[in-house]
Parts: C-alpha cells; structure tokens; sequence
C-alpha cells in the first residue's frame, strides 16, 4: 500500500472515514465484550491501524506505524494484540500476505463462513459467505480419511473499481 491510496481526498472523505472507523471500533468493542475478553488500549490502537486502511497490514507496518505516532512497542506485544483481535473475530488474517484486515461483516454466525476476495491491485478484502464450499471441504476431507485445518479460503483477482480504473 502507498501512502497516496490511504490518503483521503477530501475534507468530506476524511469526515466519513473517521466516522467509518469510529463505527467499527464500536463494533470491535461489542465483540470483546460478547466473548469477554479486555479491549485493551494497546488491542485498540492496533485495532485501529488495521481499520484504517482499505486493504491489509503486515504486523511489521503496524509496529512502524504505531511508533511514528510516538508509541514504541516489543513486536511481541503487536502480535498479543492481534492474537486477541483475531480470537474476538474482528481482524482476519490473509495467509497469503502474512496480513491483517479488519472484519467488515457482521453476521458471520449466521450466514457461516466467508471465504476472502482480495484484490491484488489495491489490497482491498472482501468477505463472502461461502459455508458450502467449507462443508465441501470437510466431505471431500473425509472421504480419503484425511483432517483439513483450512480455516479461510483466498481469491485473489480484481476488485470493481480496479477494474473500473483500468478501463477508463
Ligand atoms: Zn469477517
Ligand atoms: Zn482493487
């Protein structure tokens, strides 16, 4: 991710991010509360940084940029925080980057797990629920006696204003 893209365009823009965010760290807090587990200050900051961004965040990026705001942390506590984050169900992991991004869908419970469409242009993640390719998974699993762990399954393509862009 380049600082440019992160980089709201307007006044407006900002407006609405900051809103955005304020929403979904309120949301963070309801799930760590559900499962009563501590919103820690720490779990919030990092919380917020992978919020902030469209797409994804490496833990590295994260601890620079926690640090550039004046708060230097040991790695392992970055990793702590996000352990706790990805037990209460508001950040995910994309295997592939090694990445972190916030859980945009709230009804997981409900419509079962999503499978992630990560845009290979901008980085951004979109959550689809997909429980019968999981179930599918787990058939296929048994029928040659075998034990998947898979927990995520990743698409990687191009998202619909990358698309857009590129046409244009
Ligand atoms: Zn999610
Ligand atoms: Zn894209």
């Amino acid at each position: 991710m380049t600082k440019a893209m992160t980089e709201p365009a307007s006044p407006k823009e900002a407006e609405d991010t900051q809103r955005m965010l304020e929403d979904i760290v309120e949301r963070a807090k309801s799930a760590f509360e559900e499962k009563n587990l501590r919103f820690t200050q720490l779990r919030e900051q990092v919380f917020c940084e992978i919020a902030s961004i469209r797409g994804s965040i490496g833990a590295y990026d994260i601890l620079e940029k926690l640090a550039e705001k004046g708060t230097r942390l040991a790695p392992i506590s970055v990793y702590r925080s996000i352990d706790a984050l990805m037990e209460a169900g508001v950040i995910h992991r994309l295997e592939s980057k090694n990445a972190f991004f916030a859980c945009r869908r709230h009804e997981h419970g409900k419509k079962g797990r999503p499978i992630f469409m990560s845009c290979e242009q901008c980085g951004s993640v979109v959550e689809v629920p997909a429980q019968g390719i999981f179930d599918e998974v787990k058939e296929l699993a048994d029928s040659v006696d075998f034990t998947p762990k898979v927990k995520f399954i990743e698409v990687s393509g191009v998202c619909a204003s990358c698309r857009d862009k590129a046409k244009s």
